[in-house]
């Protein structure tokens, strides 16, 4: 996700700042500092840092059950609505994903319960009163977790909720259905959400952009897997593209660059065993690094995302749609072509003009060499 900074990496996880969230914390320093100068700034300060840690249990809470299902989050962004794990995959046992969502907002209830057992009782006016330093801090930490626990069980993507909803509705309706479902009803609600801020709160308007995008993005991986489905690599790849001999040199990569209009290309060693990458870019590099007779190979990006043939493009999506090209290759690891964004694209359109269109098959054919 873009606009956000990276703070630090725990049990193998990268956390990440969206920068909203540091407005949103800013936003409740500075009011602090309003009310009550530097001594309330400075409680105000202690307090952001301990809705911070809350936020980031939520999310190792989603991540260290998703761990017992075999999915690992590289890394976690902080947002205003909460935090999102990026998982390599989603769960396709609903039951799986609903443990998963359900996690994140258990782990506020238990703190907010662990908080109120210490304090004895907390007054539910207080709740209301997350700005005010003159109210101890910890009885408002236990409104944070409750408000947290609450607001993330709103049953609207990309909020928790969303995702029990879609779970709970897989079961029922199927996962595509489920999902749409989910999605607009997230949508709905940031418009909801939009229209509240418009009136009260701005900081509602950022909240409502937000959620609109998740849910819009959801929506569109569903139809996108929808149009994917059962589609082999080999059916969808690009296969006119040109590919740069491991063993060339920058003069001859600069050659390919100009003939064609391509802005990666895959890189292949002799025995047309795909071995990386080489954008527009790492050959500009290399041209401005190099002599033109120098090899190319140590610009080449190593361990290319790679997929049989054979397999369906379902396990590439998110690193397709992530802007990441996968290389093709047949049973023995040659490479037979590459998929791109743009080769989503155009299933997507083709897919949308016909959606019974049966692909042609074209297991021998081979890519054209450059
Ligand atoms: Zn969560």
């Amino acid at each position: 996700m873009r606009w956000s900074l990276t703070i630090g990496s725990f049990m193998g996880t990268a956390v990440r700042i969206h920068v909203t969230f540091l407005l949103l914390l800013g936003w409740i320093g500075f009011a602090a500092y309003q009310r009550g100068g530097a001594v309330a700034a400075r409680d105000s300060i202690m307090f952001i840092v301990a809705i911070f840690i809350c936020v980031v249990l939520h999310e190792f809470g989603h991540i260290l059950t998703a761990r017992r299902y075999g999915i690992v989050s590289p890394v976690i962004t902080l947002l205003p609505i909460g935090g999102v794990a990026d998982m390599e995959k989603m769960p396709d046992k609903p039951r799986q994903e609903l443990l998963i969502a359900l996690a994140g907002p258990a782990v506020n209830l238990v703190i907010a319960a662990l908080l109120i057992l210490f304090l004895g009782a907390v007054d539910l006016s207080d709740a209301i009163q997350i700005g005010d330093p003159s109210v101890n801090l910890l009885k408002r930490l236990a409104a944070v977790n409750i408000f947290l626990a609450a607001f993330n069980l709103i049953p609207a993507f990309p909020m928790d909720g969303g995702r029990v909803l879609r779970a709970a509705l897989s079961i029922w309706i199927g996962k595509d259905r489920a999902t749409r479902i989910a999605a607009q009803i997230g949508q709905g609600f940031a418009f909801l959400l939009g229209f509240l801020g418009l009136f009260g709160n701005p900081l509602l308007l950022f909240i409502a952009i937000f959620v609109y995008i998740a849910a819009a993005g959801e929506a569109q991986m569903t139809s996108l897997s929808e149009a994917a489905r059962g589609l082999k690599a080999a059916d969808a790849m690009e296969m006119r593209i040109a590919v740069i001999e491991r063993s060339a040199s920058v003069r001859e990569a600069v050659d390919i660059l100009l003939a064609t209009s391509q802005d990666e290309f895959p890189v292949v060693d002799a025995s047309r065993r795909l071995s990386g990458f080489l954008s527009r870019t790492n050959i500009i590099e290399a041209l401005r690094a190099s002599e033109p007779e120098a090899p190319i190979a140590p610009f080449v990006r190593l361990e290319p995302e790679t997929i049989d043939g054979r397999e369906s493009i379902d396990a590439v999506l998110p690193k397709l749609t992530g802007g990441e090209a996968v290389g093709v290759t047949d049973e023995e690891g040659r490479f037979l072509g590459l998929l791109t964004r743009q080769s989503l694209a155009e299933i997507m359109m083709i897919k949308d003009v016909r959606p019974d269109w049966r692909f042609s098959p074209r297991d021998d054919s081979r890519p054209t060499v450059a």
